[in-house]
């Protein structure tokens, strides 16, 4: 019998082998097999029987087939077809991507059992401890969705920062329980939210399974089994734990849905809200999406009536909003000096929290002690070699840091041109600004939560139980310190500058902000105490900021989508970017003028009201040693999409030079 396999390889198609008389009988799509290809032999999986060979291939058989039971489900299968031909991204690396690792491992068969027995450790099921009685509106919104049970219904939860959504979720799925159905619950980053795991933990006990990348290899294996085996009825984890192999899911919950770490980087590059709301249609269930501050793509896709919008308005512990306000860097300008990076304001503020005893929290969105280096004498920059960009200064460590390929050297004492040694810090870093903050207030206690000062999971740990704990008065950090955490002692939150994301080169650029501000803002006053919130600006009259005081998302969006409307961004339209790097410089910008010129024919006849920009050379041009141009397409509708991505890829598989690599971003999040 002739099959199809995937095979975890960068080629878009599947191939074709001969399966013998001995396998007929058990296999089935959704096994594994060992096969050669290139005299090398590797693993991959069945995604179809009864095949017929293409014309003229030479067809070889499987070499042992290795699984007894389907390890991926016919709806996981199709779930990954259609990522592959949405995504323009090969097959065989969407089902890798969709499979934990050990099941690619040449393992030998059965001595798995043995090891994942010990791995398990007993958790006490503590089933409905801690539950609080649901306010009206978080009751109304689990009616909503617990009404749409069995049905494909995606419903959008906006509440703001406190609201109790997290309430919300945990009584959905304790619904589905009762159903004898699974959950899956997906988050952006669990090593940056331990807050949503541990009250998933603390109330539903060993019917949790948690599952994301930081996972050991065994440990991922053995949370695998528990949900393929049903054990597990709640599946808590980052975008991979989408694939979960949930004999019968009930419910999805995309938690934080606008993150855009739910946006794969590398290939498949697939946004795992997305595909959880496709998973959701295929399998005709519910899927929940919650934010404070929606993706302008899911309250679009609500206002067109095709998500179920439920609002919650209120803090579910009755705490008022914070207190959000502006102060104008402007009005501090004199002639000849430095703006200064604290607002006498935001001193006072600072001071008025250490006196009662109370938590500061200070965003600021950089690494690093500063932005750049730059030689007073002759105004000379350290740039990376491999990227053309400014190097970052990194005081405790005195070295000069690449923070797109980590490239790193030590800190000249000297210019490198001129020999001049007044070498003066740009721009101030979170290391920065800690540094700075210790000499206002030398008695303080002060951290820096950011990833160079914890790279690993104990440190954040430790880091942020300090917090808990009080021993800490100001944290500094980037928007590692804005996502998802509950201090109840925080009751002040500082913004350093907003223009450094209000003017990133993106036109997702006022959203991010937009959700960073809400975001750190909604960190201050959470429990007993009310809280408030100073942002210093250049631009206090930008419509970003002025809906961020008033906790207006409603009407950010209306501006927002306004915005997108006349430039047929995202959500009124499509964008695909086609990246094409190159180690020679010419071949890369020749090709790239080559496939601009292809596509833009294509297009003409094909789809006339799409748009070809560029070949541009990318914000980053040099990367990691490759120069690399870009070009941008605007497409009208989703259905456009596999069709166009298709192209590309053929185009590219056909006349690409060597050493000329081209990779496809559907649904872009990041331009760069
Ligand atoms: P969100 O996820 O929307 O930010 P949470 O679910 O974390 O909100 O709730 C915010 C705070 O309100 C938490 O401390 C939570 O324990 C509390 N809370 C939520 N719902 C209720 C409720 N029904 N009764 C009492 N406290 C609640
Ligand atoms: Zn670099």
């Amino acid at each position: 019998m002739l099959i199809d396999v995937a095979i975890p390889v960068p080629l878009n198609t599947t191939f074709t082998y001969d399966a013998p008389e001995e396998f007929v009988a058990t296999l089935k799509p959704g096994m594994r097999v060992r096969i050669t290809m290139r005299r090398k032999s590797a693993i991959a999986m069945v995604t179809a029987l009864n095949t017929s060979a293409p014309a003229h291939a030479k067809i070889r058989p499987i070499d042992e087939l290795l699984d007894t039971q389907q390890v991926m489900s016919p709806a996981t299968l199709a779930l990954c077809k259609w990522i592959s031909d949405y995504y323009a991204a090969p097959i065989g690396e969407v089902i890798q991507s969709a499979l934990p690792p050990h099941f690619w491992k040449a393992a030998k068969k059965s001595t798995r059992k043995g090891r994942l027995a010990e791995a398990h450790t007993a958790h006490v099921a503590r089933e409905g401890i801690n539950a609080p009685i649901l306010l009206t509106p978080q009751q109304d919104a689990v009616s909503q969705i617990t009404a749409k049970f069995g049905q494909f219904a995606p419903i959008l939860i906006q509440g703001v920062t406190g609201s109790g959504k997290t309430e919300v979720y945990m009584a959905a799925c304790a619904e589905a329980m009762a159903r004898n159905e699974q959950a899956i619950v997906l988050v952006p980053e669990i090593a940056l939210t331990p807050q949503l795991l541990g009250r998933f933990t603390e109330r539903f006990g060993d019917a949790v399974a948690v599952y994301h990348s930081a996972l050991t290899e065994l440990q991922r294996a053995h949370q695998w089994q528990r949900i393929a085996l049903g054990e597990a009825k709640i599946v808590v984890g980052t975008r991979s734990a989408i694939f979960a192999p949930t004999p019968k899911c009930g419910l999805i919950i995309v938690d934080e849905e606008h993150d855009s770490s739910y946006k794969q980087d590398s290939s498949p590059r697939y946004n795992g809200r997305d595909v959880a709301v496709m998973r959701a249609k295929m399998e005709k269930i519910p899927v929940v999406l919650g934010s404070a501050t929606p993706s302008l793509e899911s309250i679009f896709n609500a206002r067109q009536g095709k998500y179920q919008l439920i609002t919650l308005t209120e803090r579910a512990t009755g705490q008022v909003m914070p207190n959000v306000q502006l102060v104008d860097m402007r009005a501090l300008k004199e002639e000849g000096k430095p703006l200064p990076l604290f607002s006498p304001q935001l001193l006072a503020a600072l001071q008025k929290r250490l006196d009662v005893g109370e938590q500061s929290l200070l965003l600021i969105n950089r690494r690093g002690f500063s932005q750049f280096v730059v030689c007073e004498s002759c105004g000379h920059v350290d740039t990376c070699p491999n990227c053309d960009l400014s190097l970052t200064y990194h005081h405790s460590k005195h070295e000069l840091r690449c923070h797109y390929c980590d490239y790193c050297t030590d800190a000249p004492d000297s210019c490198e041109l001129c020999k001049g040694i007044d070498l003066k810090p740009i721009g101030a870093g979170a290391e920065r600004i800690e540094d700075i903050l210790k000499g206002h207030f030398p008695t303080a206690r002060i951290s820096r939560l950011d990833s160079d000062t914890v790279s690993t999971q104990t440190q954040r740990t430790e880091l942020l139980q300090s917090m808990h704990n009080q021993d800490i008065d100001i944290l500094v950090g980037t928007q590692m310190i804005a996502k998802g955490h509950d201090f109840s002692h925080v009751t002040f939150v500082g913004v350093i500058s907003a223009e450094m994301s209000l003017n990133m080169p993106d036109f997702r650029a006022p959203e991010r902000s937009f959700q960073l501000l809400t975001q750190a803002s909604g960190r201050a006053g959470r429990a007993h105490l009310p809280g408030d919130v100073l942002i210093q600006t250049m631009q206090p009259e930008h419509y970003c900021l002025q809906h961020v005081i008033k906790h207006d998302y409603t009407g950010f969006a209306d501006a927002e989508l306004h915005n997108r409307e006349e430039l047929r961004y995202p959500p009124y339209g499509r964008l695909i970017t086609c990246t094409i790097a190159s180690n020679v410089e010419k071949k890369g910008t020749d090709y790239a003028d080559v496939l601009g010129k292809y596509l833009q024919t294509t297009l003409e006849r094909h789809a006339p009201d799409c748009i070809v920009l560029g070949p541009a050379p990318a914000l980053l041009y040099r990367l990691r040693g490759k120069t690399r141009m870009q070009l941008l397409l605007k497409l009208n509708s989703a259905t456009q999409i596999p069709g166009i991505a298709d192209c590309i890829l053929k185009h590219s598989a056909a006349e690409a030079p060597s050493g000329v690599q081209v990779t496809v971003d559907v649904d872009p999040l990041n331009f760069v």
